[in-house]
């Protein structure tokens, strides 16, 4: 059995899912298929999620929604419609995010998510009809019957163990199983939604559980690129990855594949493949234990925006015992988690996500690392873009570091902070966001081809 998940884009309108359909009866084995909700149709286009969650704030704002629930009703009706699938389903559609809408909202949160999961869930059941429309024996799976079983630990959501053994059911399901991706249950029965574009963890969850040989995740790319085709002109494609490095990139900006999707895939040892809905007879992109050809030490050149670093200084930090300790608890005391942590004898940056700091808790956190630490210097630097360079071939070769530091060099590229060292495959360079495109152009230039910015 094959597990295949596809994508907003790939799921967008009626068109887009008839595609999708072609592509799941092309192949007997394609029997679980993991769905999300529609997506963007045009780059000026709304996610039905992000309707969702417009809808979510105006209700829990106590205004009246109708407005926003209408534009949710139309996405689909326009599907719908277009699939010739008849009144009712629309009927069920609609009183169903109703029924939502009416929900306690005692747990803003909580109500929040019910209303998110609704445009997977709906878009399931438009899937499983229209396959039904057309003489197939198709069957829309709701996760909570299924045992899709999620908790909250650590500020993340995260699958229970459980639900491994629950899942393993749908093995022996007969017929193609349409899976609403992006949500769970908590053992208490409640809602939980994963990260957004979390659909890919549920396929991911799918593949392991029933043993899958391979795991499908059709997406709008014709594969994964050695750097963003946004920032490099026509950038390489990359037919072998290993789960280590997909997992770095996509940490690092890659946003084909959620970087939480990979460790189901990778524990259970089964095989990964990025695909194309608009293009599926070009090869993808395979994820792998183990690749053949490291020739090339680096794979892909990630960069993602949006960081912020904080610098500490106390004379003596390294004789300290517990400096690093109470510095984290702060952080942890405010809800924060860090990203990464060079450090040096008296001297120690943390590097942090930005959106998770607002003007209050950074002054409260500088305050109390100098109140509580004593520390003599803190400095907070804004507006940072880590470059991730990430290679299994690292590890092999020899110079790698010195290729990649003396390329931002000839670009002119400072480098804010180097992370080298912690993982084997990849190194990282903390720029300043506004270097980003010619840090990237100039580190794809060296181990890749040359590009004129
Ligand atoms: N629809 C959700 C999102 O936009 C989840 C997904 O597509 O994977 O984040």
């Amino acid at each position: 059995m094959k597990v295949a998940k596809f994508g907003g884009t790939s799921l967008a309108n009626a068109e887009q899912i008839r595609k999708v359909c072609d592509i799941i009866l092309t192949d007997p084995k394609r029997r679980l298929i993991v769905v999300s909700a529609p997506g963007k149709r045009s780059a000026s286009d709304i996610k039905v999620t992000d309707l969702l969650i417009k809808l979510a704030e105006v209700s829990l704002a106590g205004g009246s929604a109708e407005h926003e629930l209408a534009a949710v009703i139309d996405r689909f009706k326009a599907i719908t419609d277009e699939l010739q699938l008849g009144g009712g389903i629309l009927q069920v559609i609609e009183q169903d995010l109703r029924v939502r809408l009416a929900m306690d909202k005692t747990e803003p949160e909580q109500y929040t998510d019910a209303l998110k999961a609704s445009g997977e869930d709906n878009n399931a059941k438009i899937v499983a009809a229209y396959l039904q429309s057309k003489g197939i024996e198709a069957h829309y799976i709701n996760p909570k019957e299924a045992g899709l079983l999620l908790n909250e630990s650590h500020g993340r959501t995260q699958v229970m163990p459980e639900s491994y053994q629950n899942l393993v059911a749908l093995r022996d399901h007969t017929g193609i199983m349409i899976f609403p991706g992006f949500f769970g249950y908590s053992p208490d029965g409640t809602l939980v939604t994963l990260p957004r574009g979390g659909s890919d963890i549920t396929g991911s969850i799918l593949a392991a559980a029933v043993k899958a040989e391979l795991y499908e995740n059709f997406t709008d790319v014709d594969s994964v690129f050695a750097a963003n085709p946004n920032l490099v002109d026509k950038p390489q494609a990359i037919q072998e990855l290993t789960y280590r490095e997909m997992r770095e990139l996509s940490y690092a900006g890659f946003s084909v594949f959620h970087d939480e999707a990979l460790f189901p895939a990778f524990h259970a040892a089964i095989p990964v493949c990025i695909k194309n809905t608009n293009n599926p007879s070009a090869a993808g992109t395979r994820i792998v234990a183990q690749r053949k050809s490291l020739s090339n030490p680096v794979v892909g050149i990630a960069s993602d925006g949006g960081f912020c670093s904080v610098y500490v200084h106390k004379y003596l930090m390294n004789r300290e015992i517990g400096f690093g300790r109470r510095l984290l608890q702060i952080l942890e005391d405010e809800g924060i988690s860090y990203e990464h942590m060079p450090s040096g004898i008296d001297d120690v940056t943390i590097i942090l996500r930005e959106e998770l700091l607002t003007p209050q808790t950074e002054a409260q956190i500088l305050k109390r690392i100098r109140d509580e630490l004593a520390a003599e210097d803190i400095i907070i630097e804004h507006d940072l873009a880590m470059i991730m360079v990430v290679g299994e071939g690292m590890r092999h070769n020899v110079g790698t570091t010195a290729r990649a530091t003396g390329a931002l060099a000839r670009a002119h590229v400072n480098i804010e902070m180097i992370n080298q060292g912690s993982s084997e495959v990849s190194m990282m360079f903390g720029v300043k966001a506004v270097d980003t495109v010619k840090a990237v152009a100039a580190l794809y230039g060296e181990f890749f081809v040359p590009v004129n910015v």
